[in-house]
């Protein structure tokens, strides 16, 4: 969606919105600690984020790659940034036609900063001059495709500071086809109002959006404000000088000068903010908390449709998604980023390769094997794997292998079963309580446009023992409300939905549905046979990758494995989602056998072998062993914030670090 459109429905709604500029870090690990922060940041409710344009070699590229990442995997409107600097038109054509494919349909046109090594800007042959050049031929190439921004300077620019003059080029910007204007950063509200009238004198009559710096330390903000040259209101001195050493202080002091700062547009009539996030999030979060702007429960964000989704190319209209990936929205999206057909997309087909290759970037076990360990423990016996579903269940650990983030608020009403459950050894991967007609602005399980009511069936995701299948099948046989399917690694299918081969069974069962005033039903989640087993490979090879964080000779490597090889991957749908409580009373006097008797370890042989017939707590196991090619876990683990997403500058406090580097303080630039 455009940048613009956004800006109009804000203004027509009258309510505030905000967005969040990144730009590209220097090492792959910050890439995707980035990624994580920009997850993370995406819960705050940004209308878009932008990501800057470095000019040269890998930052470049970068650019556009995480464009794409952030517009398809996030689900994220994404503006890209493209400048003029060392750009021949058949390097500027690349760019856009990769955003294009990317889905982003917003661009900042901008001139760029001179290259590092250069003083001053000097047009490449065969390149643009000017911004307004890059806007004009965007508009020509493309038409109405994107929303085309440039950059507006409230106190001059680098090499300009006549005032009129810049907006005589400003001016020109939007005549050859800009449609909204973003600023330099400033300090000072009455110098920035001041600006937009004269803009508008000028006719210049496109939305300004304000670029506001949050303060991170008392250094950088001291950097910065001397780099661009901007007024810095002396009471902001007055405040921040005395506590400048105390970087927590300076924070606290910061937000509350800035939200002032912001609060005095708002009061204006300027209805969108625009952070400068130096990739970092505490500061900007701090403001928007300050301005009480960001999404809370009683007020969370809006959500079209239960899950996240993507704005890829073709992807908008996408609006059926299978329940497995819930939790994992980032290996669905890539896992399906060849599918040419949204909303159907290919399930139901088995015949058809629906989902992508398991090695497709984004799918394997996230984290590197030590912080894996740190986080699930070195479990020995099945108590010890129970152990920790408890504790993710009760909140006390973030993540698990299936499961990126923390347990959700909808599974709040299904806690205390789930806790029982998993103290049984019955290790539960994903849930979903019955609803039985919620509005749809209802906190927790609300979703899709207002005055409309959301229904869902009871939905419970299982790892089950070998012990306990056949008892739990035979029950779930005598229920004519469930349909369940259940899955070994060695793809031993089991199901009471026809035949489980994709053909001549049941069908997809919508879990999820809404309906909504002047629109047909919407049915946005569904189980069915084809999808679950493209799920099992995934679930199989999360498991392993999680065994394989371990010592190839150590117990917790057995353990694991052992589950992997010979439990069951269970799901259930209570189809009557009128009754609150059907799915648990199936598991009633099941408890996993043995679970707090010591296991033994692997030889080195079992490590590299799949062919003996391993034994689970003593007895022998009923399934046979499937082995999977060993595959090394991503090693992309989260760093706190203060150490993380690679920032361009160091985390020092006090220390003034101003260099020629500090010149391009978005990071814009290739070292
Ligand atoms: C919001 C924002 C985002 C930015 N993002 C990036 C980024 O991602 N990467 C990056 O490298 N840099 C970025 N920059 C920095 C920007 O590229 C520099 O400030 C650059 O020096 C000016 O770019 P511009 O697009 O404003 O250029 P222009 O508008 O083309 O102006 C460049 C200079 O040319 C002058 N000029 C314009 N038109 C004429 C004319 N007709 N005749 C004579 N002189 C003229 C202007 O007055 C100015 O001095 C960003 C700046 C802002 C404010």
């Amino acid at each position: 969606m455009h940048i613009s459109a956004k800006l109009a429905e804000a203004q027509r709604l009258q309510r505030p919105s905000y967005s969040f500029e990144f730009f590209p870090p220097k090492t792959a690990q910050g890439v995707q600690n980035l990624y994580d922060r920009m997850d993370r940041m995406h819960g705050f409710g940004p209308s878009f984020i932008d990501i800057t344009w470095g000019a040269g070699g890998r930052l470049a590229t970068l650019t556009c790659e995480m464009v794409k990442t952030a517009q398809s995997a996030y689900g994220l409107e994404t503006c890209m940034h493209l400048t003029c600097t060392d750009m021949q038109k058949s390097k500027i054509d690349e760019a856009l036609k990769e955003a294009y494919n990317a889905g982003c349909t917003n661009i900042l046109a901008l001139r760029g900063d001179p290259p590092r090594e250069k003083e001053k800007w000097e047009a490449t042959a065969g390149g643009f001059r000017y911004a307004k050049d890059l806007v004009k031929y965007i508009r020509d190439a493309y038409g109405n495709h994107f929303d085309i921004g440039v950059a507006g300077y409230p106190e001059g620019c680098d090499d300009q500071d006549d005032p009129e003059l810049l907006i005589e080029h400003l001016k020109q910007k939007i005549d050859a086809g800009g449609t909204f204007v973003i600023t330099q950063m400033f300090y000072d509200a009455d110098l920035f109002l001041e600006w937009v009238a004269k803009c508008r004198k000028a006719g210049i009559n496109v939305p300004i959006i304000p670029g506001l710096m949050p303060i991170h330390t008392h250094a950088a903000f001291m950097r910065r404000a001397n780099w661009t040259k901007c007024h810095v209101p002396p009471e902001w001195h007055r405040k921040l000088n005395p506590i400048k050493n105390d970087d927590a202080a300076v924070r606290e002091v910061g937000a509350q000068l800035v939200a002032g700062l912001c609060r005095k547009l708002l009061d204006n009539g300027i209805i969108h903010l625009h952070f400068y996030t130096m990739n970092l999030a505490q500061a900007t979060r701090m403001v928007l908390d300050s301005l009480a702007l960001t999404p809370t429960s009683d007020s969370p964000a809006s959500k079209p449709l239960p899950w996240r989704q993507s704005l890829g190319l073709n992807r908008r209209d996408e609006n059926v998604r299978p329940i497995f990936w819930r939790n994992r929205n980032r290996s669905y999206v890539a896992r399906t980023q060849d599918w040419d057909e949204f909303p159907n997309g290919r399930w139901g087909d088995s015949r058809s390769p629906a989902y992508g290759e398991l090695d497709t970037y984004g799918i394997g076990l996230k984290g590197t094997n030590e912080a894996n360990r740190k986080l699930w423990g070195e479990p020995k016996t099945l108590k010890d794997v129970a152990d920790l579903f408890v504790n993710y269940m009760s909140g006390k650990v973030e993540a698990l292998p299936w499961s990126e983030s923390p347990i959700s608020s909808e599974a709040d009403t299904l806690r205390d079963d789930l806790i029982n459950l998993n103290s049984r050894g019955l290790l539960t991967i994903n849930s979903q309580p019955p609803v039985d007609g919620a509005r749809s602005s209802h906190p927790v399980y609300g979703w899709g446009p207002r005055n409309g009511y959301v229904f869902q069936k009871a939905y419970l995701e299982v790892l089950v023992s070998p012990e306990l299948i056949t008892e739990l099948l035979t029950r779930m046989d005598r229920n004519e409300d469930i349909t369940y399917y259940a899955v070994n690694q060695a793809g031993d299918l089991k199901t009471n939905a026809g035949d489980g081969s994709g053909h001549g069974d049941e069908g997809p069962n919508a879990v999820t549905w809404g309906v909504f005033p002047g629109k047909e039903i919407v049915q946005p989640t569904i189980v069915e046979t084809v999808s679950f087993l493209a799920w099992r490979d995934e679930f199989f090879r999360l498991g392993n990758d999680w065994g394989r964080c371990y010592d190839a000779s150590s117990v917790s490597r057995y353990v694991i494995k052992e589950m992997m090889e010979t439990w069951y991957l269970l799901n259930i749908v209570h189809n009557d989602f009128r009754q609150q409580r059907g799915i648990f009373p199936l598991f009633e006097g099941l408890q996993v056998p043995d679970m707090d008797k010591p296991m033994m370890g692997l030889t080195n042989s079992d490590t590299h072998s799949n062919d003996k017939e391993p034994t689970v707590n003593g007895k022998h196991s009923v399934s046979n062993v499937n082995g999977h090619a060993e595959a090394e876990a991503l090693t992309n683990g989260e760093k706190p914030e203060t150490q993380g997403a690679d920032i361009s500058e160091p985390h020092v406090t006090g220390a003034d670090t101003s260099n020629k580097d500090d010149k391009t303080t978005n990071g814009y630039h290739d070292a």
